[in-house]
This record gives C-alpha cells, structure tokens and sequence, in this order.
C-alpha cells in the first residue's frame, strides 16, 4: 500500500493546496518522510457538496447493504494488516501489540454495527396499531423510526489510531446509521489515517455506496476543522480529544445559522476511591493495579485514573511505599507525539506547583517525548479549594488526595465535575455503609467500577463510555458500543402507513 499525499473527496483524490505538511516519528524525535496536502476552502466545499448528494441515496440503501459494506472495510483491514500496524507504531510510538488490540476492536466494532443495521426492522422504534372503532375518536396507526441525520463530521484523537480516529467508533456508527461521513484526519498519524481512508473508499465501491459516502481531508491547522463545523451542509460533529478542542467545536456549532449537535468525547480524571477495608485487605493488590492503569501506553487513555482518593490512617505509608516501589519498576515510554509530550510536562508540573501539593513518586526520564510517570500528593481540603487540581493532565500522572476522615472524602468527591468513569475499592459489608459514596459517584460519572481500575474498556452492548460535561457534551449517549449509533438518528413518526 502506497501512502497518497492527496485529499480524498469521495472516490477522487485531489490535491490542490499550496501547504505541506508531515506527521511525525515521536520514538526517532523526526518528521516523516510522507508530505500531505492541507485541503483547500474548494476542496472543502467540493467534500460538503459531494456528501450533500450522497445523502439520500445512503440513507435510502437497506441495512443488510450497509453491513455489507462495514463488513468488507473490515475484511480489507484485516487484508493490510500489517502495512496499516508498521504506519500505526511508526507514527504513534505504540508498540505492535497494542496496535493489533485496537486494530482487532475496530474490526470487532465494524461487524458489531454490520450485525445491528442488517436485523429486520432495525430502524423501527416503536409501533402502535390504529384503532379505527375507537369512540369518540378513531385512533391513526403510528410507525416511529430512526432516520441518519445527514453528512457527519468526524475528528478522531490521537491516542486511538484506528479504534476513535478515521475509522473508528464515530466512523463506522455513522456510516452504519446510514450518514455520509467526513474524517478530518488527525495529523500526527496522518499517513495510518490515510492508508485506512483509502480501504474504505475501496470497500465503498466495491460494495455500491454512492461517490461521497466517506470522504477524508487532510489539515495541520484547525481552519479545516472550523470550515467543515461551519459548513451548511454538515449536519452533526463527531469528535475525541481534549476538553479545548471539543469546546472549541462546540461553540461554532452554536453559532451557526442552524446549530447542529456536536457528540465531544472529551477528558476525565477518572477518579478511583479506596474505602479503608479494601485498602486493608488488599492495599497491596489495589497498588499494583493502579500503577499499571496509570502507565500503561505512557498513561494515554481518556480513563486514565488521575485522582486516588484515600484516608490518612495506619494503612497509608504501606500504600504509599507498594506505589513507590511497582512506580520504580516501570520503564518510562514513549508519548504519542512532541505537543502531547510538552502538554503532559506542562501539566504535571501545573499540578505539583500548586501550594499543599508534592511530587511525591517521579521516575524521571531525560528522552525527548519520553513521559515521566508520576504521583503528586495533597490534601482534601487543598483539593477542594483548588480548581486547578481538577484539570485533566493526559500521561502517566495521577494526583493523591489524602483525606482525614470519610466525611472529607465525601465533600471532595461532590466537588467533582462530570466522568467518563469513577472506581471504588471497598467490601460488601463496607459498601453498605456507604452507599451514599455510591449514589455520588453515580451522579458524576458514567461507568462505576467495582473493586477494579478504569483502562481496558469493554466493547459490549451494555457499556457506556460517556459521562456527565465536561467528560462529554452529552452524557445520554455512548461512544462505545452498539448504542453509539443512537447519536446519528433521528426520530420519525409515521402516521397511516401501512
Ligand atoms: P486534541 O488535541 O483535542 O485533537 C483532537 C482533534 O481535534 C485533532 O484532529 C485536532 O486537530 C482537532 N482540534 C483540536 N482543537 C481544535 C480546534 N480548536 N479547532 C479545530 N480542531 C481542533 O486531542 P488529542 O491530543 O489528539 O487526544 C488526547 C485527548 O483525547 C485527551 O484529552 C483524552 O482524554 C481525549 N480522549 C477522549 C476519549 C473519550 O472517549 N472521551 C477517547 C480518547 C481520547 P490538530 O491535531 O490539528 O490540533
């Protein structure tokens, strides 16, 4: 597979702009050899008008031939595996390993949709029969059904290549939903982006999509992005990364003409809260798996756990001591590319500059876009007065809150902003005295975990990766799941139809 420095609007390419760009190898700390073009204002417009005919005659085809065209993009990654997992660790510093889970859970992902669309009557909400006998009136028969909401946006993040970026979760319950899709490539992996575009224009004519079904632009600055927000012709946005940039998206599709719904999957500080029973039976355990949740991939997943909340008792310097020592085991890795490195250090210094707050574990490492893990520590009233400690620092850092008594810890986790997910470690006879720990948890966060830490999400029908704002811009939806298709339909109510 060849790696085209071309735009690709629908089934042409084009490639018309005067600005290059190169994405980036963070491991060798250079630029790429690929150049690609940024899309033009015409090159944009050409896009928007092309999804704009589109539409109708995607949204018109059954589901049974849309499955077969997600599950032919499928195939066709699973054909170029490799070529598509060399471009992955190339240009995100992800080892093969972790390239080949996410890439088999975008597979799994595209034939989850294609099973979903391809059940009969899929799209059928709900019925009521007519009643023509009814007195005083006669009651019309009602059909409520989904309908795609039109040409669909999406920005993918950085730190999913192929499982939320050109063909990921938006993507594919966009397409499954019947939308005419726009990826605006991510340009820090834009070659992966590009080689994965190209298999799904070559499954989108091979299985009869309409010219415009999928189309994928290039672009370093946001003025692509804000261009296609601001375009009359897109009808929703689909995006994954940070809390400014889903902000940023946000506020221009409010101040369009027609507003359109944005779905931001944005950051979490995922906290993780350790009643102290659990943390005296299995301090050690807990320990251990909180360090792996937290450096794993060099921390780079939005359900990083970036606040641990725990009470200063007779437990705490043995918790602290497990940190430290699995902290110094753990071989500092390579971030994602130089601005998410440089944000990460920004970050976690913000942090551990704050007044009451200490560095308290640092595993220092001197490689360019090599993230340093570490633990910083204060306590839970600093925590409560302090806004800055609720910010969102995406690496391997987590911040330690020490509470004195439950009560403190209470009052810190009502402080908390909305989450994608929040954990608490504790017993059954434990939990039933604090169960109102766990109705608080529940009014801020979308996934509770039990006795366990938030990486690893599992893509099954009843998860819900979502949460209350800021962790997204609608917490009713999910972006993982079969449910996620919900977010690009729109009802219909049919009345009189057979
Ligand atoms: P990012 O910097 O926000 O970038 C995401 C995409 O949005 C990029 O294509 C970026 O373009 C574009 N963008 C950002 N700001 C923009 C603006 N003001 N106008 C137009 N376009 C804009 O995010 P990232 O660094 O790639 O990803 C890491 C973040 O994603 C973390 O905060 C993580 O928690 C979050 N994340 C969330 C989820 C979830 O499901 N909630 C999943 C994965 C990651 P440029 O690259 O050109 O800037």
């Amino acid at each position: 597979m060849q790696i085209s420095p071309a735009n690709f609007i629908g089934f042409s390419t084009s490639s018309k702009g005067q600005k290059t760009f190169q994405s980036f190898n963070p491991i060798l700390n250079q630029e790429m050899e690929h150049l690609f073009f940024e899309a033009t204002q015409d090159e944009i417009d050409a896009t928007m008008q092309l999804a704009k005919k589109a539409f109708p005659i995607l949204a018109q085809t059954t589901g049974k031939s849309r499955a077969v065209f997600l599950r032919e993009i499928a195939f066709l990654l699973e054909t170029k595996r490799a070529a598509l997992i060399h471009q992955y660790s190339l240009e995100s510093g992800l080892n093969a390993e972790r390239g080949n889970v996410e890439l088999n859970r975008t597979i799994w992902q595209l034939e989850t949709f294609a099973r979903t669309i391809e059940q009969e009557n899929w799209d059928l909400l709900q019925q009521d029969e007519a009643d023509l006998a009814r007195l005083p009136n006669p009651k019309p028969g009602f059909k409520k059904v989904a309908f795609p909401l039109g040409p669909f946006v999406v920005f993918g993040a950085s730190n999913f290549p192929f499982a939320y970026s050109t063909v990921g979760g938006d993507t594919a319950s966009a397409l499954a939903a019947g939308c005419p899709v726009i990826v605006k490539s991510h340009p820090m992996h834009a070659g992966t982006s590009n080689l994965v575009a190209q298999l799904v224009i070559e499954a989108a004519r091979k299985t009869g999509m309409p010219d415009g079904t999928f189309s994928h632009l290039n672009a370093i600055d946001f003025e692509v992005g804000t261009q296609l927000v601001l375009h009359p012709n897109t009808k929703a946005v689909g995006f994954t990364g940070s809390f400014a940039g889903g902000m940023a998206l946000q506020k221009l599709a409010q101040q369009r003409d027609e507003p359109i719904p944005v779905f931001a999957e944005m950051g979490s500080l995922n906290p993780i809260v350790i009643l102290p029973e659990a943390m005296q039976q299995d301090g050690e355990k807990i320990a251990l798996q909180i360090t792996n949740s937290i450096t794993q991939s060099a921390g780079q997943f939005c359900t990083k756990p970036g606040l641990l909340f725990v009470l200063r008792d007779n437990q705490l310097d043995n918790f602290l001591n497990e940190l430290k020592t699995n902290f110094a085991a753990v071989e500092p890795q390579c971030m994602l590319h130089p601005n998410i490195w440089k944000r990460y250090n920004h970050g976690r210094v913000t942090i551990s500059s704050q007044e009451n707050v200490e560095t308290s574990i640092e595993v220092k490492t001197e490689k360019p876009n090599f993230g340093t893990p570490q633990i910083s520590q204060t306590d839970g009233k600093t925590f409560q007065q302090n806004q800055k400690l609720q910010e969102e620092v995406f690496g391997p850092h987590s911040l330690l809150i020490v509470c004195e008594d439950i009560s403190e810890m209470q009052y810190c986790i009502q402080s908390l902003s909305g989450q994608l997910t929040a954990s608490i470690f504790t017993s059954a006879e434990e939990m039933k005295s604090h169960s109102d720990i766990l109705f608080d948890l529940q009014q801020i966060a979308g996934r509770i975990i039990l006795n366990g830490v938030p990486t690893g999400v599992e893509v099954c029908d009843s998860m819900h990766h979502g949460g209350p704002f800021p962790a997204t811009t609608d917490s009713r939806f999910t972006a993982v799941g079969k449910d996620a298709i919900w977010r690009f339909l729109r009802p219909i109510s049919f009345q009189n139809f057979k």
